[in-house]
């Protein structure tokens, strides 16, 4: 058998997240108790009663194809939830439903960037854009995020990145690997960079529900100007602890989302009929399981944060959103993966290196709070211990 693959897939590497997890895994089997912070998954069940709409889906035969861009009715949910955040009048055509937030990453991309052109992400950032973005044959051209900057865009370099042949711009607020929002000024700027150079935005607002302090997130895509050139992205993989049920969805202009639906229907063909259902109690449903969540990832992150910054050479700015925190360990004189290897095999304390998110989180570690406070300070007591 002729084992060679095609050059459109060579650079495809695994999440970062899932090396650390086979690695911790071997540990585990030599008997080491491992504490785990490098999955971006929440640890709650998915509320009850979105479990339950699911069931009773299944038990009412909702086990067929659905519409390839969605069931109207989820469409509509989606597009009154939407209005409801950012106050606007989408409408439900312009939703575009799928197997999880991932495919509204890269059939948007796959439908509007033509090999050789140039798609600005930020890095550190979610490594499926880079992969997407060379997928389509095109140029990731990386825009340092760095934290004397707030982790925002870098906007001088970024003004000098955007160019002829810039197609599409990825943001991603709040961000992973970092928390940070990025600010209205920021948006302005950037959605004006955008007009001028006449290029597309791709906004993952996937953790626009997880921010904390009472903080609302600002959307490029309410900006004026922006909806015809604005595609934005969520799911209920973060916000309703959903991340097996497999449901996103991206808002974009009429005639673009044709383009993505034919896109589903030839690969994916439609998302699970019974997992919209989930999706709509989700949405209509009580909202208090999310702020319930909220609360305690909010404890999380501050006992996270703190326990961080009392180790020596660590630093960690305060993330406004999402659950990960982000510390700087310039200060111990490791490299990230120096510094990720020594906590898993000393520690026992799974992370992240900041370099699985880009070459610009080099002296940097990403850590999950989606898990227990007793998990959490277990595992800050293990990494006291090493240093
Ligand atoms: N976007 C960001 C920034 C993420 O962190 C993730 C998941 O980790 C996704 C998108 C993918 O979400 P989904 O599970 O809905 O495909």
């Amino acid at each position: 058998m002729n084992a060679d693959f095609t050059e459109r897939i060579s650079h495809l590497k695994p999440e970062g997240a899932y090396q650390v997890l086979t690695r911790a895994s071997q540990l585990e089997k030599q008997g080491r108790e491992i504490i785990h912070f490098e999955i971006g998954q929440p640890d709650f069940e998915t509320p009850e009663h979105i479990r339950m709409a699911g069931v009773r889906a299944i038990q009412e035969g909702k086990t067929r194809y659905t519409n390839p861009a969605g069931m109207s009715s989820l469409q509509e949910a989606i597009a009154a939830s939407v209005n409801l955040r950012l106050d606007m009048e989408i409408n439900p055509q312009q939703v575009v439903v799928g197997p999880g937030a991932k495919p509204l990453l890269f059939f948007p991309t796959l439908a509007l960037v033509e090999a050789g052109d140039e798609v600005i992400y930020p890095d550190p950032g979610f490594p499926t854009y880079e992969a997407m973005i060379r997928l389509a044959g095109a140029v990731p051209v990386a825009v340092p995020l760095l934290e004397e900057g707030g982790f925002s865009f870098n906007l001088t370099v970024f003004d000098s990145l955007v160019n002829s042949r810039t197609r599409l711009i990825i943001l991603n607020s709040p961000g992973n690997p970092t928390g940070a929002v990025i600010p209205q000024a920021d948006l302005e700027h950037i959605a004006a960079k955008a007009q001028e150079a006449d290029c597309w935005v791709m906004s993952d607002e996937i953790y626009a529900h997880l921010v904390y302090d009472q903080m609302k997130v600002p959307s490029i895509l309410s900006m004026p100007g922006m909806q015809q050139r604005t595609i934005l992205v969520d799911g209920f993989s973060k916000t309703y602890a959903m991340t097996g049920w497999r449901l996103g969805f991206g808002i974009m202009p009429v005639e673009l989302a044709g383009k993505v639906e034919l896109l589903l229907t030839h690969s994916v063909g439609s998302t699970a009929h019974f997992t919209q259902f989930a999706g709509l109690e989700a949405l209509q449903g009580d909202q208090a399981c999310v702020q319930e969540m909220l609360v305690e990832y909010q404890r999380r992150r501050d006992v996270m944060v703190d326990g961080l910054n009392s180790l020596p050479g660590v630093s960690c700015r305060l993330p406004q959103g999402a659950f990960y925190a982000f510390p700087n360990i310039r200060g111990t004189g490791l490299s990230s993966s120096q510094a990720a290897d020594l906590f898993l095999e000393k520690a026992g304390v799974a992370l992240l290196p900041g370099t699985a998110f880009g070459k610009n989180g080099e002296g940097y570690l990403r850590l999950s709070y989606a898990t227990s406070l007793e998990n959490i300070e277990r595992g800050l007591d293990a990494l006291r211990r090493v240093f």
